[in-house]
């Protein structure tokens, strides 16, 4: 019997996948939203595939508005892309 493995859905693309192939995006208690590297950081979280396309898609469904209830400005869908960007897909090293 195959191991049940924690499955989420990207809020780019909708795509239910692995949570270690996700990418956690965390809204801080002082309302910074940022990727989570650890998975474990507190604050309401979303999960976005480690693509800059699906940030995009968030960005355009105001994905990330509705996940954290707040206004989400540009520039932090912006900062998210370029961090996943420059990141590439989670190695997985840092988790569990
Ligand atoms: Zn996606």
């Amino acid at each position: 019997m195959p191991k049940k493995v924690p499955m989420r859905s990207c809020v780019g693309c909708g795509e239910v996948k692995e949570k270690r192939m996700l990418i956690r995006v965390i809204r801080t208690p002082e309302g910074v939203v940022r990727p989570d590297s650890t998975g474990r950081a507190n604050g309401r979280g979303a999960y976005l595939c480690p693509d800059p396309a699906c940030v995009a898609k968030a960005e355009k469904r105001k994905a990330l508005n509705r996940a954290f209830a707040c206004e989400i400005p540009h520039e932090i869908y912006e900062e998210l892309r370029r961090q996943l960007e420059r990141e590439g897909p989670p190695g997985g090293a840092a988790d569990e």
